[in-house]
């Protein structure tokens, strides 16, 4: 037998499972993690350099204003406030160059013109136009134009743009260049907080028109002014961030080195350690800013920061319902393994309980392959063929030598025979008795069931199953038992009939003793041999007891076909099916006629035919004994021939005689069934008449009185009779009785005879 065993734990199959989920989900999340770091990394990196870029072009932007201003005071002379003013708005410098403070126009100034200039500005624009500070550089730039002109800028009118040192190294950067400059960190002065404080100037020569500028001295000679432009850091940065960059913060630091001191701008100065970060070197026109981009984070990428967190999540619990699914569906398998082991247990137990059954079997079986080879037979089986199993199993049921018989004594044929019927015919083979010659030229019957048993698809015979049993020994009591029913059939009055008594079944010896044939009685009521001597009283008490169950047990006088009789002693008793219903009768009798007639003899006188006195004085007994006990009425009446003597003595003895025979049949035809008569003695004859009253008995004995009297005796001719009656009384017996009916029958004698006397 295979073991089917299911050895693997399905808690530690789930457990792996689950935790290889939540190690996969720990992996993936930290990639996630990096990926997103990657990628938030390189968007910080795009946006910074998109900064970049914004100011590199806000830069460009103004210092394009300021080439345009240059070329405006380039290409007018002596330019008013009035028309820089214009410029200025023309330009729209107020909105559309955020940031900038001021744009301004200094003059190149020696110090022999400066006092003029002064005069001059103070004439045509302003009242109190200074130059400030005292300086003592052979040139001075003094502001002669501002805009916007507001109140706070209008202070910066005469200021000196190259006294101060900063500003000094931009404004020789930019005349010795010909090109821009831009200052380094400004303190705005007129701002108060820290973070308004910081600024910066941009700065464009003005030359001489139609002048050679092509080195620093011809620049330098040919400079007639300066274009200025002040900033404000945090304006002009501001509305770059703003515009564009939501929660990213940069700084500028002023030079390629990040130093606090020269911190031009700081979106966010609180932001100190910021998760990511990037510094970079600006370089415009000659000016080298470092900027310094910060974030904790950048905004569109913020959800995907959880990503990770929910994959993990996700993960774990999608590697617990996992691991819960396997664990459920590994149990189940678990189940399975243990059903089938457990069900595999029972099969090869009930296997060894069919094959103990198998061979504990009274029948033999044979199974055969389709080949006709024998691959199983039971102990029985070679028991009852006197065969070993090595001498049946693995043979051909061909090859086993016996004579096989038929029941009528001949031979099977092979082709005959059941198991070749049920292999090669596929035909069911039942109760097929066969009588067997074996090897030991012993004799066995047996009864054999053959059949066919088809492959999975019915297609085909795969093998045949032969089952049998030795019948030997039933056979014999079978046949030894018909010998006796063929006995009782013909020796036993036997008659069976169905409930309504009509004839089912009769023995042959019923036949016999009825005169009739099986087929004449079969089929008709039970009626056809009842006697007509055979009082209804009898069958009413027979059918009563039939009909609470109870066997009747009686003798009957039945009628014979011919017309003759037979008495039987029957025993008759109801029948019931399985079901333990009545449906029918049955009747066994025997034959008692001879008995009977022994009987009869020995009561009947044998001149008459009537009662002897013998069954008379029986007879007498019997009625006086009912009519005692149920205080019944009794009458008997004597009758005595009248004058017979003289019949005797004038016709002889042998006529006398055949006047008692012819007058005894004539008085038993004209009284009751159930009155008795008989022979009292000579020519005297006793009449007992049971339940009869005395008036009765007298209307009785006139009636043969008087048919007696209109008879006509062969040979005699008329004669007449006298009757003496007694009825019974209290305390009378036999003898009291015929004793008054005798004293009454002497009374008629005297009267005159031919007639009924009573007793006194
Ligand atoms: P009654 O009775 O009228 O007084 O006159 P009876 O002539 O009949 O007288 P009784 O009764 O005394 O006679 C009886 C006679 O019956 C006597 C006998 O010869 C005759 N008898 C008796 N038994 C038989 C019998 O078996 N056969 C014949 N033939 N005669 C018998
Ligand atoms: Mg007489
Ligand atoms: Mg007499």
């Amino acid at each position: 037998m295979t073991k089917i065993k299911y050895i693997y734990s399905p808690f530690l199959i789930s457990l792996v499972i689950t935790l290889a989920g939540v190690a996969l989900s720990c992996l993936i999340a930290s990639k996630s993690v990096e990926w997103i770091a990657k990628a938030e990394k390189e968007r910080f990196n795009v946006i910074s350099e998109q900064i970049a870029y914004s100011i590199k072009d806000s830069i460009k932007e103004n210092v394009q204003l300021l080439q345009n201003a240059a070329i405006f005071m380039t290409s007018l002379p002596n330019v008013t406030r009035a028309e820089w003013k214009y410029f200025c708005d023309h330009n729209s410098i107020k909105n559309t160059y955020i940031g900038l403070e001021a744009l301004v126009y200094a003059p190149k100034i020696s110090q022999e013109e400066r006092h003029s200039f002064e005069q001059k500005m103070r004439s045509n624009e302003v009242e109190k136009y200074t130059i400030f500070p005292q300086s003592t550089a052979p040139y001075i730039y003094p502001v002669m134009y501002i805009e916007p002109f507001t109140s706070l800028n209008r202070n910066a009118l005469g200021f000196d743009m190259i006294s101060e040192k900063i500003r000094e190294i931009a404004i020789q950067h930019a005349i010795e260049s010909g090109t821009v400059a831009i200052s380094s960190k400004i303190e705005l002065v007129h701002e108060k907080n820290i973070d308004e404080k910081a600024g910066f100037t941009i700065y464009f020569p003005v030359y001489d028109q139609n002048t050679s500028l092509n080195s620093v001295e011809e620049r330098r000679a040919a400079l007639k002014g300066l274009i200025a432009a002040g900033f404000k850091a945090k304006n002009l940065f501001n509305s770059i961030l703003e515009s564009k960059f939501i929660a990213f913060d940069f700084a500028i630091y002023d030079g390629n080195t990040p130093v606090e001191a020269q911190k031009l701008y700081d979106s966010n100065p609180s932001l100190n350690l910021p998760l990511l970060e990037r510094y970079m070197v600006l370089d415009m026109y000659g000016k080298q800013w470092t900027l310094y981009f910060k974030a904790n984070e950048v905004l569109d990428m913020n959800a995907s920061r959880y990503f990770p967190w929910i994959e993990l999540l996700l993960g774990t619990v999608l590697s617990f319902s996992l691991g819960g699914w396997v664990y459920a569906l590994q149990r189940t398998r678990k189940e399975a393994y243990r059903i089938a082991e457990e069900k595999t247990q029972k099969l090869s137990q009930s296997e060894a309980e069919v094959r103990s059954i198998f061979q504990a079997m009274s029948e033999g079986i044979i199974v055969m392959s389709a080949d006709g080879i024998v691959t199983e037979c039971n102990l029985a089986a070679q028991e009852i063929l006197q065969l070993s199993s090595s001498e049946i199993l693995g043979h051909s049921i061909e090859e086993v030598k016996w004579k096989t018989f038929k029941e009528d004594g001949t031979l099977f044929k092979y082709e005959e025979r059941p198991s070749y019927k049920a292999l090669y015919n596929g035909e069911h083979q039942f109760n097929v008795i066969v009588g067997i010659q074996r090897r030991n030229d012993s004799f066995v019957w047996v009864m054999i069931n053959a059949q066919p048993i088809l492959n999975d698809d019915f297609s085909n015979i795969s093998s045949a199953v032969m089952t049998f049993n030795d019948i030997t020994a039933y056979r014999a009591s079978k046949r030894q038992l018909e010998e006796y029913i063929k006995i009782i059939d013909a020796n036993v009055i036997i008659s069976e009939t169905d409930i309504h008594g009509i004839i089912t079944d009769v023995s042959d010896a019923f036949c016999h003793i009825s005169g009739y044939s099986k087929e004449e009685l079969l089929g008709k009521n039970h009626h056809i041999v009842r006697h007509p001597d055979m009082p209804n009283s009898v069958y009413i008490e027979l059918w009563k007891s039939l009909h609470v169950s109870k066997t009747w047990r009686g003798e009957i006088k039945n009628l014979r076909k011919d017309g003759t009789s037979y008495w039987v002693d029957a025993i008759i008793s109801p029948r019931y099916n399985e079901a333990g219903e009545k449906i029918g009768y049955t009747a066994i009798r025997q034959d008692i006629t001879d008995k009977k007639r022994i009987e009869e003899l020995s009561i009947t006188d044998k001149l008459t035919g009537l009662y002897n006195r013998l069954k008379l004085d029986n007879l007498f007994a019997y009625h006086l004994g009912m009519t005692k006990r149920y205080g019944l009425n009794l009458s008997i009446a004597l009758l005595d021939i009248d004058k017979f003597k003289m019949v005797n003595d004038t016709f002889g003895h042998q006529v006398g005689d055949s006047v008692l025979q012819e007058l005894s049949t004539l008085v038993k035809n004209n009284i009751r069934l159930e009155d008795a008569l008989g022979r009292w003695g000579g020519e005297e004859f006793l009449i007992i008449m049971p339940s009869n009253t005395l008036e009765s008995a007298i209307n009785l004995a006139e009636k043969l009185r008087q048919k007696v009297e209109s008879f006509s005796f062969t040979t005699v001719g008329q004669r007449t009779v006298s009757f003496g009656i007694a009825t019974y009384h209290d305390g009378d017996d036999e003898k009291s009785m015929v004793s008054r009916a005798d004293k009454a029958l002497y009374l008629a004698k005297e009267n005159g005879r031919n007639r009924v006397e009573i007793e006194e």
